[in-house]
Order: C-alpha cells, then structure tokens, then sequence
C-alpha cells in the first residue's frame, strides 16, 4: 500500500490522510509537518523553508525533495507508506518518480479529496492546531472544550501562519497553478481516484476506504 494523498489546502487532507495511517498502522510522509517540526527544532532547513510557509509560498523543490528523499531512505518504508501534501508540482512528481524507480517501487494509488473554494477558506479560517500534539480543531464545527487548549493534551492552540485570510487566497492560487496539473499527470498513468471533502468526516473516509480497496 502506496498511497498519495492530495487535495487544495482545507479540503480535509491531512485529517484524513491521519486516519488511514492510523487505521492500516502505516507510516506517514507529510512534507508541511516535517518543515513545521524541522522549524520547532530550530533547524536551518525549518527556518528556510518556514520563510517560504508563512507568506503561503511553496518551499523550494530542491529543499522539499531532499527532505523526502532523506525520509524514504529509511527502513520502515519498505512495505508501505502514505505522502500527504507531497508532491506538490509536477517537477516533484518526477523527482518522486525517480526515487520509487530506484526502489524498485511504484505508487499504488492517488487519492483527491474535493472541495469548493468557499468551503476551503470557512475551513481554514477557524482552523486551529495544537502546538504540542498537531490535533486540529475548528472554531465552530469542532471546538476544544477549553478555549485554546487541547482536548488530548492540554497543548496551547494556535492558527496556522499560512491560515490567514491572504495566506489562503495565495494558498488557493497558487494550488491552482502548480498543483492541480498533477492531478492530470496522476490521471493519465491511471491511479487517480477522486473523493467528494464536503461531507461527514466520517462520510468521507468511507469513501477513501472504498478507493484505495479496502
Ligand atoms: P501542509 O501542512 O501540507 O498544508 O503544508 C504547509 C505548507 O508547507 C504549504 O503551504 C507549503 O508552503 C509547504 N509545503 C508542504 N509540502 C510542500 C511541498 N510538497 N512542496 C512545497 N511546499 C510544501
């Protein structure tokens, strides 16, 4: 199981990209964590790439495929892995294609999660997340019990730099231009299974269920 998930910013994503890795007990290679991680630890490639983040830019692809190829180096990958957010533009796809060419592997699914631009930003807008554990919440749909502390672990919540108004806006255009050409790329080799994000989360992962096979 070699799974890629992709979607415009908001459209769920990652929260459902974190489900699957939980239910299959599969690792996850999610390029947005490993720079906000990377920039929490203080390290320069965090730091670079946070500049990018911030102003809702993408970071570079050199920067981006060293990362992953540096994570899909190491063992627990071998069997199966799900990338989340990754790749991005068509020149990491190729680069990614590459990288699983020399591992004698290949991608056994892309999963799309769709949504329409007006959900994208009511979504993203209220969406906070937990500096300590990385749970998200939503100021309306799914609020914390306590404002601005987490449920699970009692961690500080916050907004996203890039989850402000003209971040998303950039975000958006941006996705349109770079990565949505992907979905073309991904299309024509025969793997790309769209998936409607504006149900139930729970809704929503039976779809992804249904998709990848299982
Ligand atoms: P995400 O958590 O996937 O929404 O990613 C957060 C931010 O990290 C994005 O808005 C980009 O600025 C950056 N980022 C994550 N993955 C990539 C990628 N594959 N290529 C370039 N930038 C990325």
């Amino acid at each position: 199981m070699k799974l890629l998930f992709m979607g415009p910013p908001g459209a769920g994503k990652g929260s459902q990209a974190a489900k699957v890795v939980e239910h299959f007990k599969i690792p996850s290679i999610s390029t947005g964590e490993m720079f906000r991680n990377s920039y929490q630890r203080g390290e320069e490639l965090g730091i670079e790439a946070m500049r990018f983040i911030e102003n809702g830019n993408l970071v570079s692809d050199e920067i981006t495929n060293k990362i992953v190829k540096e994570r899909l180096s190491r063992e627990d990958i071998e069997c199966c892995f799900l990338l989340d957010g990754y790749p991005r533009t068509v020149q990491q796809a190729e680069a990614l294609d590459i990288m699983l060419k020399d591992m004698g592997t290949k991608l056994s699914a892309v999963v799309n999660i769709v949504a329409s631009n007006d959900v994208l930003f009511e979504r993203m807008e209220n969406r906070r997340v937990c500096r300590k554990c990385g749970t998200t919440y939503h100021l309306i749909y799914k609020p914390s019990s306590k404002l601005n502390v987490c449920d699970k672990c009692d961690g500080e919540l916050y907004q996203r730099l890039d989850d402000t108004h003209d971040s998303v806006k950039r975000r958006l255009e941006i996705y349109e231009s770079k990565t949505k050409p992907l979905l073309d790329y991904y299309q024509k080799k025969g793997i790309l299974h769209n998936v409607n994000g504006m149900q139930s989360f729970d809704e929503v992962f039976k779809d992804v269920l249904k998709v990848i096979g299982e």
